[in-house]
């Protein structure tokens, strides 16, 4: 990711945020339907050994303090899910496979998604991520311990509002992975997990 231009990772925020690219000129105002997924990958630095036991970088932590701010903090805090990933030795492939294979996890993913456009019916929002304001409130406010980590985790990880608003939805989802009709402590604290804390950007 740190290889495209700060310029083109930004112009991401607009389809990211509302779904639609405006192209404003002179003459003419355009709105495009833009919605879209990003996934997107990064090394840990230039070199890509930041963090490797095996292999150190030798120009840390500059090397990946460098790298990683080439991504703004107002891009990183539309991004909800964000995981690291160690390097996979040679050992680690003949590990045997996860007792949860591809084809079930799309069999829960498939009743989430089942749950949300049940919820939400035919004119409501598609999925947990286009929930706003009042219904966001009305489906995924957290019971009391779910709302005091999340009130606490949001000073401490200087949480944006619309980082908090992230968290809810990703929470929201959760929830429904684990056919939960409430969202817990528990679902917050995975959504906080997935959620980069502001101090690295
Ligand atoms: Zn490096």
């Amino acid at each position: 990711m740190p290889e495209f231009s700060r310029q083109v990772l930004d112009s991401l925020r607009q389809p990211l945020e509302t779904g639609e690219i405006v192209v404003a000129r002179a003459a003419a105002h355009v709105r495009y339907p833009s919605r879209f997924q990003l996934v997107a990958a990064m090394n840990p630095c230039r070199c890509g050994y930041l963090g490797d036991p095996e292999r150190a970088c030798t120009r840390a932590p500059r090397c990946g303090a460098d790298y990683q701010s080439r991504i703004s903090g107002p891009l990183y805090d539309r991004i909800d899910l964000t995981i690291e990933v160690p390097s996979v030795s040679a050992q680690d492939l003949t590990l045997p496979a996860p007792r949860e294979g591809t084809a079930e996890v799309a069999a829960r993913v498939a009743g989430a998604r089942a749950r949300q456009s049940a919820r939400e019916g035919e004119t409501g929002a598609r999925t947990n991520a286009e929930l706003e304001g009042e219904r966001l409130d009305a489906v995924a406010t957290p019971d009391g311990p779910g709302r005091a980590l999340l009130v606490e985790a949001a000073d401490r990880m200087k949480l944006s509002a619309r980082a908090y608003t992230r968290v809810l939805k990703v929470a929201r989802t959760v929830a429904d992975l684990e056919d939960s009709a409430e969202v817990r402590r528990a679902h917050i604290a995975e959504a906080l997990a997935f959620r980069r804390p502001a101090a690295l950007n």
